[in-house]
């Protein structure tokens, strides 16, 4: 069976591009009936954050993407914080030692930048590998008894691996097909620390080992440490997950990766939630008014498509259709306008007494106080020009205030006969009974054909009494909402 996991370090708030990792490793879990897990690999200390697994495991909450183990939830596997597990890695530091495959190494950082700093002086740069093994200190060179014996007097250590030397690595990537890697340009990675804790590639190793993790599917960052982690299966005797290396996320404009400070200068979040610290708040597209759903359908073409032209996708369709075959190597540019595009999309689709629930606490904050039956029916008449629900005020504070102020523009079809014209209206209205849109419309309609009055004339001096402006839904439906007294009032009040 399928099993595939999410393995986020607790180092801060989810980047969306982490996001887009645990998203697809949720597609590809679902899609073949198999378990998404996610592990938070904390163990390095140095870099925890307070506050961060708890963050991460509300955005998946949120985007509707949550794991099927992990954390207090069906822990088959746990515990899925990697710090509980420390005392399970050492054992595996020692049987690499022991089949030859790692080494003890104490070399001070002070004699490491020594070294660094001589090879710099030649031109070169000192990389720790089979290269340097003769000048290191290491249990390479000294004997046994002398390594048993610096150990036992506490003298600090690291376990590294010892990279096997003048091989050429042919591996695959599902995404990326064949890569090569030459083994002489590989350092040897440090496994295991005299701190008690493993380096992020042991455990992450010996956990996906454990955990039965079929398919490693992660950001291209961790590519060069694809060698090293398939050495390391090889080294342990266990059969290695197959790799998929998701392309990177590239900035709005320009090249590279997409970073927070793209977000900051075009004003668009790179967080799924919003994330405070004491230098300040960082914006997520939940309180942006994202909805979950517009979230996981541009995250899901970040890098993938179905074949198609097709870009609206629920998460039961992308389930469906999620293919990691069909994962392109190359970078996904992110686009904050279009993701605008899709949150519009699935705002339109949203009941409108929904959206009128969303909007009325706005409502409340501007002090308008109405039914949710008008809201609903204020909301169905908007809704098609909103990205957000935080834009129906602008889009409909004229059903709720008089304009104050009339558009300048707008005023050139105020015309000398205008008020005269509005007058005739207004006894035109005022006979109205039923008041309600079409009939209103009709019967002014009527007035002006039967009295060769051209519509234009008194259609746009209308809308700008009611309005303030040339804009806004049709016209009659908002003199129905606002009602007779209303609009006959605004029309006076744009008269005098
Ligand atoms: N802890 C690593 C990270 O923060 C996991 C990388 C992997 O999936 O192997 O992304």
């Amino acid at each position: 069976p399928i099993r595939v996991r999410f393995a986020p370090s607790p180092t801060g708030p989810l980047h969306i591009g982490g996001v887009r990792t645990a998203l697809f490793n949720y597609l590809f879990a679902k899609k073949n009936g198999g378990t998404f897990f996610l592990r938070i690999e904390d163990t390095d200390q140095n870099r925890f954050v307070p506050g961060a697994e708890q963050y991460i495991m509300e955005a998946l909450e949120w985007l509707g993407i949550s794991p099927d183990e992990t954390i207090g939830k069906n822990e088959k596997f746990g515990p899925y914080r990697q710090s509980e597990r420390k005392e399970l890695y050492k054992q595996y530091a020692d049987q690499l030692i022991n089949s030859g495959w790692a080494y003890y190494a104490f070399d001070t950082p002070e004699s490491l930048d020594a070294y660094r700093k001589a090879e710099e002086e030649q031109g070169k740069t000192f990389i720790y590998n089979h290269t340097n093994r003769e000048k290191l200190d290491t249990s390479l060179v000294i004997s046994a008894e002398e390594t048993a014996q610096r150990i036992d007097n506490g003298e600090h250590y690291v376990i590294r691996f010892k990279t096997p030397v003048d091989e050429i690595l042919h591996l695959k990537d599902i995404i990326r097909g064949h890569v090569k890697f030459e083994t002489n340009l590989l350092d040897d990675k440090v496994l295991f620390k005299s701190d008690g804790m493993p380096t992020y590639h042991l455990a992450n190793i010996v956990d996906d080992h454990l955990m039965q993790t079929t398919h490693v599917i992660r950001g291209e960052e961790w590519l060069p440490s694809m060698p090293l982690h398939v050495l390391l299966y090889h080294a342990f005797g266990w059969a290695a997950p197959e790799f998929a290396h998701l392309p990177l996320i590239l900035k709005p404009v320009g090249n590279g990766k997409l970073s927070k400070r793209d977000g900051d200068k075009l004003g668009f979040p790179v967080f799924p939630l919003e994330w405070k610290t004491e230098e300040g708040i960082s914006s997520g597209y939940r309180e942006n008014g994202f909805f979950p759903e517009a979230v996981v359908n541009f995250l899901a073409l970040l890098g993938w498509n179905d074949g198609t032209e097709q870009e609206l996708f629920s998460l039961e369709e992308l389930v469906e259709k999620f293919d990691l075959n069909r994962v392109h190597k190359a970078g996904a540019k992110f686009d904050p306008e279009k993701n605008k595009w899709f949150n519009h999309q699935y705002l339109i689709k949203q009941k409108n007494e929904d959206l009128a629930k969303a909007f009325a606490p706005i409502l409340k904050e501007k002090g308008v106080s109405t039914t949710l039956e008008v809201i609903t029916k204020i909301v169905s008449l908007i809704k098609e020009r909103a990205n957000f629900v935080s834009e129906f005020w602008d889009l409909s504070n004229f059903f709720f205030v008089a304009p104050t102020a009339y558009d300048e523009k707008s005023k050139k079809n105020w015309k000398e006969e205008t008020p005269a014209l509005m007058q005739e209206l207004i006894s035109v209205l005022e006979e109205i009974t039923d008041f309600t849109s079409v009939n209103i419309e009709t019967i002014v309609k009527d007035w002006l054909t039967k009295n060769e009055i051209g519509m234009g004339k008194v259609m746009q001096p209308f809308r700008l009494s009611l309005v303030g402006a040339l804009k806004g839904p049709h016209l009659f439906d908002i003199v129905e909402i606002i009602g007779k007294d209303e609009t006959i009032s605004r029309i006076q009040k744009a008269i005098e």
